[in-house]
Formats: structure tokens, C-alpha cells, sequence
């Protein structure tokens, strides 16, 4: 349909809860549409309503890096079943242009969602895969929370978002995981690979 300008970090809208879905309508077949067609004009991995002006739970997730392997997965209306273990994931996100910074995160997530047909589907993502990281990271979006609410370190991310022109971090959504940053800290770590 339509490549959507993406809702920038500082505006509030950001911050705002998503609603449910109550009905797949032609409106919602355009979001979807138009959340790919923006994805894939950006070269991102996951992209959620609320950064195209939308406040809907439903997010777009494509883990494919090429043409070949590309491998859509529609979102609508998630609710996130079980998460574990804990793992250093280096994000970007498309509301925060150039900026990525170290943010901690589950290892492993199944999710239940309804797909583009309102079909329910449960989804388990491999520990420590860029799609774990990424469900997790779109999901946040539908709440409001932001990837540097997960940050390992402030001053770092700081620094980032200054260098970026961005705004700072705002503290009072800062969220505390200190079980999950230990986690981190005593598991070794894989490869990482950025998630925007
Ligand atoms: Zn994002």
C-alpha cells in the first residue's frame, strides 16, 4: 500500500498503551500492508503500529535478510506465554535512527497471536535467536515501553542518543532487571546480531 513516515522517539504517542483488535477489517489488512511495505523500505527486522501512527496491538516481524529467506510473520493482538533465561541483545529501532545500544532481554519466547486471517497461532522462538529478540522487542512497543527502558547501561545509552541527536533517556521508565542482568553477567554470551 503505502511506506509511512515512523513516529520519532519524543513524541508521546510513543509512550501510549496499544488497543486490542476487535475485528480483522480492511483498515487492519492496510495497517499490515502498509507496516511491510515500511519495514522492507527501511531494511528493519520488526516494526509495530505505534511507530507508524497507529495505537494497535499488532506488530510486523521479518527475521529474512534477503529476498530468498524472507519470511513475514504478522502479529495481532500477542500475548507473550512464557519467557526465559536472559541475554545481551544489541538493539536499534527504527523510531531512534542510527542509535544501538546493549539492552537485556529473555532468551527464549512462545507467544500466541492471531495472524492476518484471525487465526490463532503459537509461536516458539529459539533461545537467543534474532526473532526472540525481536517479538520482545515489538511487543514493548504495544505498551509503550521503548529498547532503552532495557538498557545495561544508562551513561553508555546516554551517550549514544546524544551523539544521535535524540533525546535522553527518560529515567522513570527506566525498567529495574537486576535478576535478568545477573543472568546475563554469569551466562556466556553467543554472537549477537542487531535487531532494529
Ligand atoms: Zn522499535
Amino acid at each position: 500500500m503505502s511506506v509511512k513516515k515512523i513516529v520519532k522517539y519524543g513524541t508521546p504517542s510513543l509512550r501510549e498503551k496499544s488497543k486490542e483488535v476487535h475485528k480483522i477489517s480492511k483498515k487492519i489488512q492496510i495497517l499490515v500492508e502498509d507496516l511491510y511495505d515500511t519495514l522492507y523500505a527501511l531494511n528493519g527486522v520488526g516494526l509495530a503500529a505505534p511507530q507508524i501512527g497507529e495505537n494497535l496491538r499488532v506488530f510486523v516481524i521479518d527475521v529474512g535478510t534477503d529476498p530468498k529467506t524472507m519470511n513475514p510473520i504478522t502479529f495481532i493482538n500477542p500475548k507473550i506465554l512464557k519467557k526465559e533465561g536472559a541475554i545481551n541483545s544489541y538493539e536499534g529501532c527504527l523510531s531512534f535512527p542510527d542509535a544501538y545500544t546493549n539492552v537485556r532481554r529473555y532468551k527464549y519466547v512462545k507467544v500466541k497471536a492471531l495472524d492476518i486471517k484471525g487465526r490463532p497461532f503459537i509461536l516458539e522462538a529459539k533461545e537467543g535467536s534474532l526473532l526472540a529478540r525481536a517479538i520482545q522487542h515489538e511487543f514493548d512497543h504495544l505498551d509503550g515501553i521503548l529498547f532503552i527502558d532495557h538498557c545495561r547501561n544508562r551513561f553508555e545509552t546516554d551517550k549514544v542518543l546524544s551523539e544521535k541527536g535524540l533525546n535522553p533517556i527518560e529515567s522513570d521508565f527506566l525498567i529495574d532487571e537486576k535478576e535478568l542482568e545477573e543472568e546475563i553477567i554469569n551466562t556466556p554470551q553467543e554472537e549477537d546480531k542487531k535487531v532494529d
